[in-house]
């Protein structure tokens, strides 16, 4: 099952990622980790990248695609994968399905998570990450047992510096004007299905997974 997840950022995609990932054994693939993990590492392409993540700009098209190119390479992707976060250009959409279409490869579904500004906005402002296992929580959906602990490993919890509001805010405005256009691509394809971003994580969960055993995906 070759998955994309569409939608705002804060809508949850992530979060869904981690357990879909786990009940249907097939790696979630973040473009927003991978590259953040690129900066950690002091890699030039993590610097590069940096400048744009800290406005909440978009990385450059070749230099995202690139990546997940090559992600795609890998032979735990052979059952499937989760594409969490990209495409979010149209350009990176066509470029993908010409990657795709050179390895007989192609994408099953694309999930669309709906969701308002206002939700997405009280979403990011109030997402805490383990700083040691990357675990995403919330400060009131979804608190640790401990503030600032992670309950998985113990790991300190820290705001992104992309989560401050100003930053959330054109984030938004770069989804709205680069991503969005997206709906209509895979509409047109015929492979968007429509979720609500705002239902609570087990039931979001619950949908999806009713949705891929219906389409016998899985
Ligand atoms: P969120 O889902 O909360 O928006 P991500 O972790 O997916 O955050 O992305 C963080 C940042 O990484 C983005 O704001 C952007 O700068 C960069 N990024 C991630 N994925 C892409 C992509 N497909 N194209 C361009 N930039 C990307
Ligand atoms: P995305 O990957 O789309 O940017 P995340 O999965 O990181 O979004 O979620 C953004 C924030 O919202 C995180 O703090 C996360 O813990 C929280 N969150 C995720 N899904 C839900 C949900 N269904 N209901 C309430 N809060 C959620
Ligand atoms: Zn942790």
């Amino acid at each position: 099952m070759n998955l994309i997840l569409l939608g705002p950022p804060g809508a949850g995609k992530g979060t869904q990622s981690v357990v879909l990932s786990k009940k249907y054994n097939i790696p979630h693939i973040s473009t927003g980790d991978i590259l953040r993990e690129s900066v950690k590492a002091g890699l030039p392409l993590g610097l590069e990248a940096k400048a744009f993540m800290d406005k909440g700009e978009l990385v450059p098209d070749e230099i995202v695609t690139g990546i997940v190119v090559e992600r795609l390479k890998k032979t735990d992707t052979k059952k499937g994968y989760i594409l969490d976060g990209f495409p979010r250009t149209l350009q990176q959409a066509v470029d993908l399905d010409e990657a795709l279409k050179k390895e007989s490869g192609r994408i099953d579904m694309v999930l669309y998570f709906e969701t308002s500004p206002k939700v997405a906005i009280e979403r990011l402002s109030g997402r805490r990450v383990c700083k040691k296992c990357g675990f995403n929580y919330h400060v009131k959906n979804i608190p640790p047992k401990k503030e600032g602990v992670c309950d998985k490993c113990g790991g300190v919890l820290f705001q992104r510096p992309d989560d401050k509001e100003e930053t959330v805010l054109n984030r938004l405005k770069v989804y709205e004007g680069q991503t969005k256009p997206l709906i209509e691509y895979y509409t047109k394809k015929g492979l968007l299905k429509k979720v609500s971003g705002d239902m609570m994580v087990e039931d979001l969960f619950n949908v999806i997974s009713k949705i891929f055993s219906d389409m016998k995906l899985a």
